[in-house]
């Protein structure tokens, strides 16, 4: 099957803090927010329906993302951003049920996966379309919620299961469960007690932002299903400082525990200095495929990684590679795959099936 499985993408948040409509095309995305305020501090859009059905893409991990105020200058801030717990886990909520009204309104265009039943029949309309035409089918949304600081108490999981939460991150910037991205620290006594209530439900733990120590502890702990949604490694992006690339020592405990890595083909996770040494510009995709090669090298197969583009994360058009002017344009890192020597099931494997059959295997019938 020639699909692509996006494992990381904000939807929800860019659909409530600046209105987007993904079922529009992300040209007319952008059209409509030129001269907007927000347009100062926020990329051009990359994604809309009308190109994921040209890159094919099936299925995303679409994310319940929220940050902390403290964690965002004023004059960004916008109607997803908390003070309070509370607030967090409203914005969470808000966000799940923004993907349920999409599913159900326009089920064309999107549609939410809980179940196998649900994935079977999602994929038998897509292993179906003919080959040679744009495909004219709904995108899987399956929901990941990014930082686990919306919820409240453990007796919630049960709720958020019900309503479609299939992935889980502990932290984005450090919280009370675990320390995270520029906000280091370790897994607490709530995150273990977290992690031990999550692997009942048989939620998957995605690490990407939790800071490597707590991760390193996760890892050890976590009897269930273990991802990194959207993470590069850190040893390829020279000059880098901090705790938000994975580093070998993590890298070899992931593969340890079977775990996939979406790789991100966004500039500031290929080359630290992307802005000063020439912009999108100068910056190739091939630095992406890369990254993707190092963690098959490292794995010693196709295996255990995918992608989690993150596109429209606070990065769009500006801050992605020089042949990115889309999400219709994903596809060309296949190319670049091929041309260092994958074959096509690895490209497959990389595009698809590693992240298809680890929720496959973790979603109730
Ligand atoms: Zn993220």
């Amino acid at each position: 099957m020639n699909i692509i499985l996006d494992a990381h993408q904000d939807l929800a948040y860019n659909m409530l803090a600046l209105g987007r409509d993904y079922r529009r095309s992300a040209y007319e995305t952008r059209q409509t927010e030129v001269g907007k305020p927000f347009m100062a501090w926020t990329d051009d859009a990359l994604i809309g329906w009308p190109e994921y059905m040209q890159a094919r893409v099936a299925i995303v991990f679409s994310t319940l993302f929220a940050a902390p105020a403290r964690s965002v200058p004023t004059e960004k801030r916008d109607s997803q951003i908390y003070d309070t717990l509370e607030q967090a886990h409203q914005i969470y909520k808000q966000q799940l049920l923004a993907y349920h009204q999409l599913s159900e309104q326009s089920p064309d265009y999107f549609r939410l996966i809980r179940t196998q039943a649900e994935l079977k029949h999602h994929l038998e309309k897509w292993q179906n379309a003919p080959k040679a035409k744009t495909p004219q089918l709904p995108v899987g949304l399956i929901p990941l919620m990014e930082g686990a600081e919306g919820i409240l108490s453990f007796e919630e999981l049960p709720m958020w299961w019900e309503l479609g939460v299939r992935i889980i991150g502990l932290a984005w910037r450090g919280n009370r469960y675990s320390g995270g991205t520029k906000e280091p620290g370790p897994l607490s006594q709530a995150g273990k007690e977290l992690l031990d209530a999550m692997a009942e439900h048989s939620f998957v733990l995605d690490i990407s932002h939790m800071d490597e120590e707590a991760a390193l502890q996760a890892i050890e702990r976590y009897p269930g299903t273990i991802i990194a949604s959207h993470a590069n490694l850190a040893r390829l992006v020279e000059g880098y400082q901090g705790n938000r690339l994975l580093s070998d020592t993590l890298l070899d405990a992931l593969l340890e525990r079977d775990a996939i890595i979406g790789v991100v083909p966004c500039n500031s996770f290929l080359r630290r200095d992307w802005k000063e040494s020439g912009g999108k510009a100068s910056i190739s995709l091939k630095l992406a495929a890369e990254q993707i090669d190092a963690i098959c090298q490292r794995a010693g197969d196709s295996k255990h990684v995918g992608l989690g583009t993150d596109f429209d994360g606070g990065i769009g058009l500006q801050s992605v590679p020089a042949e990115i002017d889309t999400i219709a344009d994903l596809p060309k890192l296949s190319t670049f795959l091929k041309e260092m020597g994958y074959s096509q099931t690895a490209i497959e494997d990389i595009n698809y099936r590693n992240f298809l059959n680890m929720i496959q295997s973790v979603l109730p019938a």
